[in-house]
Parts: structure tokens; C-alpha cells; sequence
């Protein structure tokens, strides 16, 4: 295993860059494609998309065996992923898959489903300057980010993030008008390691930003199985250890 490839899936529910707009001007090949060309350098990384329209709604159980890390990008369509996905996924998840959810997925039925709490928020869309600080220095995810980052324009996202409490808070945004944000926080399920990562909103350039990427594929090193994990079935051990 040492030398394998960790093995990412980057789905998008793919519906905004389809109609005439801002999101189809800056993603015309879809958000999917821009997250997936940030990863594809990194030659540690086999690297494939997946949308909401394909067949088995992009996360066949095959697709989802052969996946060490899915990114989930949702918005528009959350409702139309239907429960049997999300069941498919959380189960993966709890297997050992990685799962980096990104914006507004914190609404996706799937993260909802892993955390357990509404994920409500509060947001303001009127293009902030966003300041991205950096809480865990040395952590992997926060790897080649120093001190912090600046977005000139963003989608805002306020506390209070109605999540559990994070394991790790590596970053904390603030926003032009004051507000502040748990932006990159991390849990584990099972056996499977979970990022929230804030930044995204459709109609800015958010996955061309090289410090974005730079963080989206720390996490994916990070979330990504390793052996010896939690099991998801022990059995019965009548015989004891000392058998
Ligand atoms: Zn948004």
C-alpha cells in the first residue's frame, strides 16, 4: 500500500454551471473540474469527477469502493440526493473513506447525516474580503499556509455554525463586516476522517485560488484511510484475549 495512490473522487451536484449565469462563466467545464485540475498535479493523487446526473447519482457502490477520499460540492439540489446515496456514502464514510465537504454542502444531507445537528448558519452574499486564519500551525491540513490568507470576495458565513464541536478548528475566517467562522474544522465517524472547508460560493473564483487548493489537497493526504483504523464489526469474543 505504500506506494499506491490515495484515490479521490471530487462530486458536484453540477446543476448551477449548467444554466446561462455567473457559475457557468467561471466554471463553464463545472466546479467539479476546477477542484479536480487543483488535485491533479500532485502526483500522490488519482484524481476523478463525479456529478449528480451520472448513474447511481455519481457514487456507485463500485465508484465508492474504489475512492480513499470523496470531495462533495453541493448547493441547489441537496434534496435530490436521494437517501439511498447518502446511506451508500455515511457507510463508506464509517468504513474509512475520507470526506471533505465544501461550503454550502454544509447543508448536504450527508454531512447533516454525520454530524447529527442542523449545520445552520448565517450568510450575506454581498462579495466580503475574507480573512482566513490559521489556528493549528503545523497541522497537515494547514501545510504551506502561513499565518493566514485574504479572499477579496466571498460569500459570508457566520457563527453560530450549529455543529457539533469540532475535534480540530484549523481555521477561522473573518469578514469585512465582522462576523467570524469555524472554516476548516475536522471530526472522524467510524473509521473515517471528515474536513468542513468553507470557501466556494459559485459565483466567485474560489477554486482557482492556489492557497484554496493548497488546503483542499492537504486534506485529502490527511483524510485520506489508514491501516490499522477502527473496525466497523468486532464479533462476539467469547474465547478472550488470552486464547
Ligand atoms: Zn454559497
Amino acid at each position: 500500500m505504500a506506494d499506491a495512490k490515495i484515490r479521490v473522487t471530487v462530486w458536484n451536484e453540477f446543476r448551477h454551471e449548467k444554466k446561462a449565469g455567473k457559475p457557468a462563466e467561471i466554471y463553464p467545464q463545472g466546479i467539479h473540474e476546477a477542484i479536480a485540475a487543483g488535485l491533479r498535479p500532485d502526483a500522490a493523487l488519482s484524481v476523478r469527477t463525479a456529478t449528480l446526473d451520472d448513474p447511481d447519482q455519481g457514487v456507485s457502490e463500485k465508484t465508492l469502493a474504489e475512492t480513499d477520499v470523496l470531495t462533495w460540492w453541493g448547493h441547489t439540489a441537496h434534496k435530490d440526493v436521494k437517501d439511498e446515496t447518502v446511506a451508500r456514502v455515511q457507510k463508506r464514510v464509517l468504513e474509512g473513506m475520507g470526506l471533505i465537504v465544501l461550503h454550502s454542502g454544509h447543508y448536504s444531507k450527508i454531512f447533516k447525516a454525520l454530524m447529527g445537528t442542523s449545520c445552520s448558519l448565517k450568510w450575506r452574499d454581498i462579495g466580503e474580503r475574507e480573512i482566513f486564519w490559521v489556528c493549528k500551525p503545523g497541522h497537515r491540513i494547514a501545510k504551506d499556509i502561513d499565518d493566514h490568507f485574504v479572499i477579496e470576495k466571498e460569500e459570508m458565513y457566520g457563527e453560530h455554525f450549529d455543529i457539533p464541536e469540532p475535534e480540530e478548528t484549523i481555521f477561522i475566517s473573518s469578514f469585512a463586516g465582522g462576523e467570524v467562522f469555524r472554516s476548516g474544522c475536522t471530526w472522524k465517524r467510524g473509521a473515517g476522517k471528515i474536513f468542513y472547508f468553507r470557501p466556494g460560493h459559485e459565483t466567485y473564483p474560489i477554486y482557482f485560488d492556489e492557497r484554496v487548493r493548497t488546503v483542499i489537497r492537504n486534506a485529502v493526504h490527511w483524510a485520506a484511510p489508514v491501516a490499522n483504523a477502527p473496525k466497523q464489526d468486532y464479533g462476539n469474543r467469547k474465547d478472550g484475549w488470552w486464547k
